[in-house]
């Protein structure tokens, strides 16, 4: 069975999304698409055979469509979910679920009352395989208990649009999601200090942030978004019985001329490609059990709240407590 799947925009990612559905996940094809950027998703659509519909509602609402991806801008995404729940169709929210966790509830709200999962977050690192790698090490107990989690998350340079407050809510978002899931632990405070700033740099950046989880392991993260080098996502996990780490998969080393080079990718598409398809295969296949296997609508609830968080902290100079309500069992893995 072939599952039609329905794209609402068709930037960066939504683009990347349709291509990696189109050539590299099986079960599934691209049936529609929206973006107010008309002409982008004409082309698009064009391109994989879909049909461009005026509208989001229409894409939700097109019988041929049987799931939704929404790659819209961030605060279109609450409302987009909720129209996907009450047509009763599985959807893959890019992060994050929502900027504030008063939208994020709702959603929660809905699909609790929908009596099915059907919101999957686009948090694509838990399908990674060297996070993978990372996980399994520390759920067997090679290491140990974990105690702390070093990690640094670097880009070669981000768009004039990006601010510091992007800095925690788009970019180091990414950590408060692998954090709580490779812990397996809420993250319950957050610290933020911004430094000196880049000469490269118009906004605060580098930033260092520091989570608390509630078993209480320290979680530090280099946020740092005009590296220019290259992008870079490494962490460190110290447990009780030795250190495990997830550096960048080597993809060719090169030695020449006294010196040896590792490749650093050039930007998120490169370094988490794999993430990305097996995400999106992940997802296809799941459809229909009822399941759903990557994060879910709380872990988008989660993130936003610590991010917020972590925006609080920053404002204040101090450290600032996570506020999140008590999860609901609907959200408890079975
Ligand atoms: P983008 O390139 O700006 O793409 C968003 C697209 O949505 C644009 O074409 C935009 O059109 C369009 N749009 C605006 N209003 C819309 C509406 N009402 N309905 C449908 N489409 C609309 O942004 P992006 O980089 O792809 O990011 C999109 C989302 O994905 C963000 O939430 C971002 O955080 C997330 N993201 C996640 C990852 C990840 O690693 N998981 C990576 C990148 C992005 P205009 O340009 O005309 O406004």
């Amino acid at each position: 069975m072939t599952v039609h799947i329905g794209v609402i925009g068709t930037g960066n990612i939504g683009t990347y999304h349709i291509d990696t559905i189109t050539d590299h996940v099986s079960g599934a094809e691209v049936a529609a698409v929206f973006d107010v950027a008309t002409d982008r998703a004409a082309e698009v659509a064009g391109r994989v055979g879909a049909t461009a519909h005026p509208s989001a509602e229409e894409v939700v609402g097109d019988p041929a469509v049987d799931a939704v991806l929404v790659a819209s801008p961030g605060e279109l995404h609450a409302e987009q979910v909720l129209s996907c729940i009450a047509a009763g169709k599985p959807v893959l929210c890019e992060k994050p679920l929502a900027p504030t966790t008063g939208e994020c509830l709702k959603v929660i709200e809905a699909e609790i009352a929908s009596g099915r999962q059907l919101v999957q977050l686009g948090f694509m690192r838990r399908y990674d395989p060297a996070y993978l790698d990372l996980k399994a090490v520390l759920d067997r107990g090679d290491v140990g208990e974990a105690l702390m989690l070093h990690c640094v998350h670097r880009n070669p340079s981000v768009y004039d649009y990006f601010t510091s407050d992007m800095s925690l809510t788009d970019s180091v978002v990414h950590e408060v999601d692998t954090s709580r899931w490779l812990l397996d632990d809420e993250i319950v405070a957050v610290t933020v200090v911004a430094g000196k700033p880049s000469p490269r740099a118009v906004i605060k950046d580098p930033q260092l942030v520091l989570f608390e989880t509630a078993s209480g392991v320290l979680v530090d993260v280099e946020s740092f978004v005009n590296a220019q080098y290259g992008y870079d996502v490494r962490c460190e996990l110290v447990g009780s019985e030795g250190v495990a780490a997830m550096d960048t998969p080597a993809r060719g080393t090169v030695t020449r001329q006294g010196t040896r080079g590792l490749h650093v990718p050039a930007d998120w598409r490169e370094r988490f490609d794999a993430a990305y398809r097996a995400e999106l295969q992940d997802w296809v296949s799941a459809l229909g059990s009822g399941e759903v296997r990557g994060a879910n609508a709380w872990d988008g609830y989660a993130a936003t709240a610590v991010a917020g968080a972590g925006l609080r902290a920053r404002a204040e100079g101090a450290r600032a407590e996570v506020e999140l309500v008590d999860k609901p069992s609907f959200y408890r893995r079975r």
